[in-house]
């Protein structure tokens, strides 16, 4: 088959060419994200593979199904930037990768956790000028500390026991709660976790359930001067409410590896470009503020099992095969 794979990066091109040694399919790498613009391009080809910022809304799957491709292979775990309905409606089947490296996102959380909390951002900045001073760099022990985790699947999981390790009181908020979190930490209502927790970390999926989770009205219930952390989707957090909180030091640190309006920001070079997003701007002006560009999966381990899975599921969508990895609308 032709897979026509879109927000192609240099790194895509080489997992995904590797992987595809063993499979008898062929790419059409393009470094366009795909959105109503770019959908033409899929002419020619059978299969599509996008990622998290492409547009995959009702009128681009309805082009898909006109151009006869039968499956998206979404090379990624959260696929909210994906119309399901519609997809069933046009009859382009969907396939994701769930699982590939939990352990991924869970460790650069903690990455963000500890430079945020111990400025070491700000300190290799300050000793490459020779400035050795460390006034302004004061942290606070995460050993005793109460950290609260929003999603206890795979990679809340994985950071619950992390944080474990680091002798932290585990708070466990989940909508269906599993066996396996209650033996990482206590589950609680998510009020109560806010009130209580010194650190609160999002790891569920963005849906209209989900959307906006954190906003003025849950900063308030936060513990004042608590950190917040988000590595799943952009849209959990009311960005200009977290600005809000930021300012009246109700929110004492953010972290973010993703943002809501991060599509055609993040991953890209704009060094040369002025900033339109103000709200992106405002963020990177507090310095109790860290900001990655979606590089949580980021790991080789994470990009071979992304790119392995992918091309299974294609594969089997080819022969005809159960695909294990579709995801399917859940009816409202
Ligand atoms: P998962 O499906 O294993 O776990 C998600 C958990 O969230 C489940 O336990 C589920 O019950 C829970 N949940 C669902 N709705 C909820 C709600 N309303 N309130 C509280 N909990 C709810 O997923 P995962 O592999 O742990 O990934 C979590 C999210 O992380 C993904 O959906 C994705 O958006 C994000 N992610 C980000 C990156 C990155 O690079 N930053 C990489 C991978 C995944």
């Amino acid at each position: 088959m032709k897979i026509a794979c879109f927000s192609t990066k240099p790194y895509d091109e080489q997992f995904l060419s590797a992987a595809a040694k063993e499979f008898e399919h062929e790419f059409a790498f393009l470094e366009h994200r795909l959105d109503a613009s770019t959908v033409v391009l899929v002419e020619g080809c059978d299969a599509v593979c996008a990622f998290v910022n492409d547009t995959l809304d009702r009128s681009v799957l309805e082009k898909l199904s006109e151009f006869g491709i039968g499956l998206l292979a979404m090379r990624c775990a959260g696929i909210n930037n994906v119309d399901l309905d519609a997809a069933a409606e046009f009859g382009v089947r969907v396939v994701r990768v769930p699982r590939y490296s939990p352990y991924a996102v869970a460790e650069h959380t903690v990455g963000l956790i500890l430079t945020l909390n111990r400025k070491i951002h700000k300190a290799y900045n300050r000793v490459r000028e020779n400035n050795f001073s460390i006034d302004g760099f004061l942290g606070f022990d995460l050993q005793g500390r109460t950290f609260g985790v929003i999603g206890t699947g795979a990679i809340g999981r994985v950071l619950a026991k992390i944080m474990n390790g680091f002798g932290c009181r585990v708070l466990l908020y989940d909508r269906f709660p599993n066996e396996e979190g209650k033996q990482l930490g206590e589950y609680v209502g998510l009020d109560d976790l806010l009130a209580e927790s010194d650190l609160v970390s999002l790891q569920c999926p963005l849906t209209p359930e989900t959307y906006h989770l954190i906003d003025a009205d849950r900063l308030r219930k936060m513990k004042r001067g608590a950190m917040l952390i988000n590595t799943s989707r952009g849209g959990l957090v009311d960005a200009s409410a977290a600005i809000e909180g930021l300012k009246s030091g109700q929110l004492g640190g953010f972290a973010l590896d993703v943002y809501e309006e991060e599509s055609g920001v993040f991953f890209e070079d704009l060094s040369q470009e002025v900033m339109q997003d103000d709200v992106l701007s405002r963020l990177m002006t507090f310095p109790n503020v860290l900001i990655t560009s979606h590089q949580a999966f980021f790991t080789r381990e994470a990009l071979e099992t992304i790119a392995h899975t992918t091309l299974q599921s294609i594969d089997a969508f080819g022969r005809g095969d159960d695909l294990v990895d579709e995801v399917v609308a859940t009816p409202s």
